[in-house]
């Protein structure tokens, strides 16, 4: 197993990445690999720097690996259309008709 995409890049723009208690308090805690506040979470709640992340990943490109195989199996999961909505538009339709 290879990983795709080289160097690491990760995307943390979700709100689970940000830590709103320690930014509500001005108190970042220290990231978990170099030690400096930080106000980004790791995946698993953490604090950690995206930039330390992606630094650490390139020293384990084996566990970036898995990292890319896990996340693309939870990002695959394709928005199925909502059944609700569909009959609304349908009844809508009915009686403009
Ligand atoms: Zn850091």
């Amino acid at each position: 197993m290879s990983p795709r995409i080289w160097p690491p890049a990760l995307d943390w723009r979700a709100s689970t990445h940000w830590d709103y208690d320690a930014a509500a308090m001005d108190a970042p805690r220290p990231c978990v690999l170099c030690g400096h506040p930080s106000l980004l979470l790791s995946d698993d709640g953490a604090p950690c720097h995206k930039t330390c992340a992606e630094a650490w990943f390139e020293q384990h490109p084996d566990a970036w690996a898995a990292y890319e195989a896990r996340r693309d199996r939870t990002t695959s999961v394709t928005p199925t259309t909502n059944p609700q909505a569909i009959e609304t538009d349908n009844a809508l339709f009915d009686q403009a008709a």
